[in-house]
C-alpha cells in the first residue's frame, strides 16, 4: 500500500467511513462526471480554450480519493497496478501499437 492509499485508509476509519466495493465504484463513476462537468463548465462547453482552475483540481482529488477507496476495498497496491500497466503499454509501444489501442 503507497502513502497516498495508507492516508485514505487512515481517514476511512478514523470517521467510519465504510461502504461496499459496489458503492465505491459507483462513487469514482460519479466523480468523474463531476471532473467532466466542471472541465466543461471551466471551457464554456468547449467553446473556448480550457483554463484549469480550483474547482477541476478539486474534482480531481474527489477523483483519485474514491478509486484509492476501490484499490483498499480490494486490497490491491496502487503503485504495484500502475507498474504493471506502464509496463504493458512499453510493450505495446516497442510493438508499435499505441498504449490505447487494445482497449485492455
Ligand atoms: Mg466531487
Amino acid at each position: 500500500m503507497n502513502e497516498a492509499q495508507k492516508k485514505v485508509q487512515s481517514l476511512c476509519k478514523k470517521n467510519n467511513l465504510s461502504s461496499s466495493v459496489e458503492h465505491r465504484v459507483l462513487d469514482v463513476v460519479s466523480e468523474l462526471g463531476e471532473l467532466s462537468k466542471e472541465i466543461l463548465k471551466a471551457s464554456n462547453y468547449g467553446k473556448s480554450r480550457y483554463i484549469a482552475n480550483e474547482k477541476v483540481k478539486l474534482e480531481l482529488g474527489d477523483v483519485l480519493f474514491s478509486l484509492i477507496t476501490v484499490a483498499n476495498s480490494l486490497d490491491v497496491n496502487l503503485d504495484a497496478a500502475l507498474g504493471a500497466v506502464l509496463k504493458k503499454y512499453e510493450k505495446r509501444i516497442e510493438e508499435g501499437s499505441t498504449p490505447d489501442s487494445s482497449y485492455e
